[in-house]
């Protein structure tokens, strides 16, 4: 007798090159078979009938906030907003408390996961000891505890000799360092994008430049000794033009795009919203045009939420006082939907940015459902409407900029390792 069987589904697998109608047969969390009209004795039937049958999607860029932060988001509370974001696996940051910055905190998140998490929790280690960017953290240790990349994100490896060294050490570990470009000279004191809004709002704006600078950094060194680098949330059209270039060239580059910075411009900080207070900043239309152009062409591989949680009192101070950083596990499905009615990516397009791009990147074996591959499988109902009610949220925290948007399309189930982990009961 088999797990379960899905029916009646749309199969998007663009590793496999499938898109059509497709039945899966899961047994002991692995799929044992794809193909049309299949029947088998299973305990469980899912109809999947108008519905789109994915790769369990992989969001590369989160905040877990435990240890150290649990207000905010625990590992449980984090995954079970993933699952009912449809996320099946989350790669989380190092800037915890203490910083995972050595096996003994990777090791603590890794157990934690396995006890509490409906999700895969990856680990990201830190590139600094303390993330202090003075010192290499003890990579190896790391790597053999399982960390899946390392990343001082939150903070930019401003020095460049470091950097290198953390580079050098990753690609021999089969590790990528995932960057947080930013000069923090350039930014220090700094609320939202520098230009009309911050003027109009009286802040110290973030220039595009002060990305821009240390993208074009990471790609000269990474073209120079021929490592790998990784952009977290790219978010300007500079930044988009260099890393294209790039690529052309052949460097070593990948890169990311969050959904607020496709979705949203600086308007939204107007009205002193902190919900939409982040870094990077939400930018111009100039920029959330080129983001959404490196998406659909395939110089920006990947969407991933930075999902970064905030209890409310820290958000509902003044502005200036308010911390960096908005949810998104639980809207990032909802925004991507858009981007396929508006023509921006196809179908294909999006599992590819959202399950099988982040996989390869970190070297996951995931984002594709061949048979014999994990059953981490997302069905996704692409017209369900529903409307973005953060009240209703599995995360701890609900400081997202998108309360009361319209959405179209959401995870009607979750699915890991065969294991039904979350069903929209809406
Ligand atoms: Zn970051």
């Amino acid at each position: 007798m088999s797990d379960l069987l899905i029916k009646n589904g749309h199969l998007i697998d663009p590793a496999c090159g499938v898109d059509g109608p497709m039945d899966i047969l899961v047994e002991k969390g692995v799929v044992v078979k794809t193909g049309r009209k299949l029947t088998a004795q299973t305990k469980k039937v899912i109809d999947a009938r108008g519905m789109w049958v994915t790769p369990g999607l992989v969001d590369m860029h989160v905040h877990l906030r435990e240890p150290g932060y649990e207000y905010k988001e625990t590992i449980k509370s984090g995954g079970e907003a993933a699952a009912a974001g449809g996320f099946t696996s989350v790669v989380c940051m190092a800037n915890t408390d203490p910083v995972n910055d050595c096996a003994s905190v990777t090791e603590f998140i890794l157990e934690t996961a396995r006890k509490a998490s409906p999700v895969n929790v990856f680990p990201v280690g830190a590139v600094s000891s303390g993330l202090k960017g003075q010192n290499l953290a003890n990579i190896g240790e790391m790597a053999e505890a399982g960390v899946v990349a390392i990343s001082d994100d939150g903070k930019c490896v401003m020095d460049t000799a470091l950097l290198r060294d953390a580079m050098t050490y990753a690609g021999m570990f089969g590790l990528i360092v995932l960057e947080h470009a930013e000069d923090h000279r350039l930014t220090a004191g700094a609320q939202i994008n520098e230009g009309a809004v911050s003027s109009e709002l009286g802040f110290i704006g973030v220039p595009n430049v002060g990305e821009d600078v240390m993208v074009a950094r990471d790609i000269a060194l990474a073209e120079y000794i021929g490592g790998a680098i990784h952009f977290c949330h790219v978010s300007t059209a500079g930044a988009v033009e260099m890393i294209r270039a790039a690529k052309k060239r052949k460097v070593k580059v990948t890169a990311e795009a969050t959904p607020h910075h496709f979705a949203l411009t600086e308007a939204a900080c107007r009205q002193y919203r902190t919900n939409a207070k982040m870094a990077p900043p939400l930018r111009t239309e100039k920029d959330v045009e080129a983001v959404r152009n490196g998406l659909a062409d395939g110089t920006l591989d990947v969407i991933a939420t930075d999902h970064a949680p905030h209890a409310r009192v820290e958000k509902e101070v003044e502005f200036e006082k308010a911390p960096f950083g908005v949810v998104g596990l639980e809207t990032a499905l909802g925004l991507a939907r858009e981007l396929v009615r508006e023509g921006i990516l196809t179908r294909t397009r999006l599992v590819e940015v959202m399950s099988l791009n982040p996989a390869r990147i970190l070297g996951l074996e995931r984002g594709t459902l061949p048979e014999g591959a994990v059953a981490d499988i997302t069905i996704i109902d692409p017209e369900a409407s529903w409307t973005v009610d953060s009240s209703r949220f599995r995360s701890k925290s609900s400081n997202t900029p998108f309360e009361g948007r319209l959405m179209k399309g959401r995870a009607s189930y979750t699915i890991v390792k065969g294991k039904v982990v979350f069903k929209n009961a809406d």
